[in-house]
């Protein structure tokens, strides 16, 4: 008799915040097929990495470990494949597993994929157009281009995979999209969109970073001022005042970027048709994701890396009809490092010991976990490199975050040299959703402060990370 359990189709692109879906109240784009998922699934408001950035986040995910326990702690901090995945575990207790597109997480017989049955990786960050991919071949690997639209190849690759899998099998599919990243590359259906309108600007995009710790400030991701020909795909006009620069900016490089979202929604669509065609859908968990979220203008940035909501959320929405009601929506705070246990448990399978995240399968029941976190960890180790961010860890609740600057590359690969004081940022996220008021001097939060610090501590103690420094508060 076949094996009943759950497929998994798993979808990740890179980048994607999801303040661009329009499940999540999109105020720039609409993504329908994208939100066929969040209607006929669950949609959750409060998922977080735990590092917001690209490698280290895929390695939580594949690992269900914080980076500094799985060691990939920045981009230059390749993942050792021998480490346990939770992939691993699906495919030893007789899942046909299978990844397509972006994996990021090293290239060499050491840091290729493994634990899959069938693999076609992007080296590095890839290419939109004709890209390279990198096949499995004997004991080996080999390089070989493929013609086209790297978000088609990718959704082409899934599609053979669906279509010559065992069905006595279940199907844990992995379809890793480069899109959106940088240099946001549109193909030829999509580049005609927005032509002759004017994107919406984030309320934040002309913030001037008062208020704040001098990282912001500090950071070289704005828009105009730190935007490059390849991003914008022409000359920057860098006499213009800096805000209407930024102005000007916003719209070359959200339009690119939308439109490169779009083809992933299309392409998700062609995968889900597929399901239904083939009778899969109810007994298939379909997953979109994003291995972080993204600054789309707002406080005039792009990228990531921040501890600040628009980057630290990932979208993450969750279809299952056998175990989903469809429309739910949950605000419980989830990690990356909580898919690994989660996608076991719904097959049926115990989490690794050294696995630690938490499976939230309750919560896909509609039920609550009485015990679930209210706060989370979170750390970002790669000082300055690429966009002079400089180096952070701190605590989210419900209500508040709490941040602190350390600000120095310690022994970390990929760390740029350059200690700077360390500072400590407060947020109320209830009167001031945008952070753009730190609070962590104000005398009156004193013991709001001191609570704060003492939770993210012993966050960080509980995870096995830590402290910068003990004498340095
Ligand atoms: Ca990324």
């Amino acid at each position: 008799m076949s094996d009943q359990r759950p497929n998994f189709l798993f979808i990740m692109s890179d980048d994607h915040a999801a303040h661009a879906m329009s499940c999540y109240g999109s105020r720039i784009n609409q993504t329908p097929n994208l939100d066929r998922i969040a209607d006929e699934g669950m949609r959750f408001d409060n998922c977080f990495c735990t590092n917001s950035i690209c490698t280290p986040s895929r390695a939580a995910i594949l690992t269900g470990t914080y980076n500094h326990i799985n060691g990939v702690t920045t981009l230059s901090t390749p993942m050792n494949n021998t480490l346990p995945t939770f992939v691993k575990d699906l495919r030893a207790s007789g899942y046909h597993t299978g990844i397509f597109g972006k994996w990021h997480l090293g290239q060499g017989a050491a840091h290729e994929p493994s634990g899959f049955d069938e693999w076609a990786a992007l080296p590095g960050q890839g290419l939109y157009h004709n890209p390279t991919f990198i096949f499995p071949d004997g004991d080996g690997s080999r390089r070989e281009s493929v013609h086209g639209y790297v978000t088609d190849i990718i959704t082409d690759m899934s599609l053979d995979f669906l279509r010559a899998r065992d069905a006595e099998k279940p199907f844990f599919l992995m379809c890793h999209h480069k899109a959106p990243h940088r240099h946001w590359e549109p193909d030829e259906k999509h580049a005609g969109m927005y032509l002759n309108e004017d994107i919406p600007e984030p309320d934040t995009l002309y913030d001037e970073y008062a208020n704040r710790a001098a990282a912001a400030e500090a950071a070289e991701m704005r828009l105009g001022t730190h935007s490059q020909p390849l991003d914008l795909k022409t000359e920057i006009p860098r006499d213009l005042p800096e805000m209407q620069l930024r102005k000007w900016a916003y719209q070359r490089y959200i339009k690119d970027y939308l439109r490169v979202v779009a083809s992933i929604d299309d392409n998700v669509g062609r995968l889900l048709d597929y399901l239904d065609e083939a009778g899969l859908a109810d007994n298939t968990v379909v997953v979109y994701t994003s291995d972080q979220g993204f600054f789309l203008g707002d406080h005039g940035w792009y990228d990531k890396r921040f501890m600040y909501e628009e980057s630290l959320r990932m979208p993450y929405i969750m279809r299952f009809p056998r175990g989903i009601a469809a429309g739910s929506v949950n605000d419980d705070m989830v990690l990356n490092v909580d898919f690994a246990p989660t996608y076991l448990e719904l097959a049926g399978l115990l989490p690794q010991a050294q696995m630690q995240g938490r499976s939230f399968t309750p919560l896909l029941r509609g039920e609550t976990i009485s015990d679930w976190r209210e706060a989370m960890y979170y750390r970002y180790w790669m000082h300055r490199t690429h966009h002079n961010v400089y180096a952070h860890y701190g605590i989210r609740t419900r209500r508040h975050k709490l941040i602190y600057y350390y600000a120095d590359p310690l022994e970390t690969a990929g760390s740029l040299a350059g200690t700077f004081s360390p500072e400590w940022e407060l947020f109320d996220l209830e009167a001031d959703p945008y952070e753009l008021n730190n609070i962590a001097r104000d005398p009156a939060n004193a013991e709001l402060v001191a609570a704060l610090k003492a939770d993210l501590h012993q966050l960080q103690a509980d995870v096995g990370d830590e402290r910068y420094r003990l004498d340095v508060d």
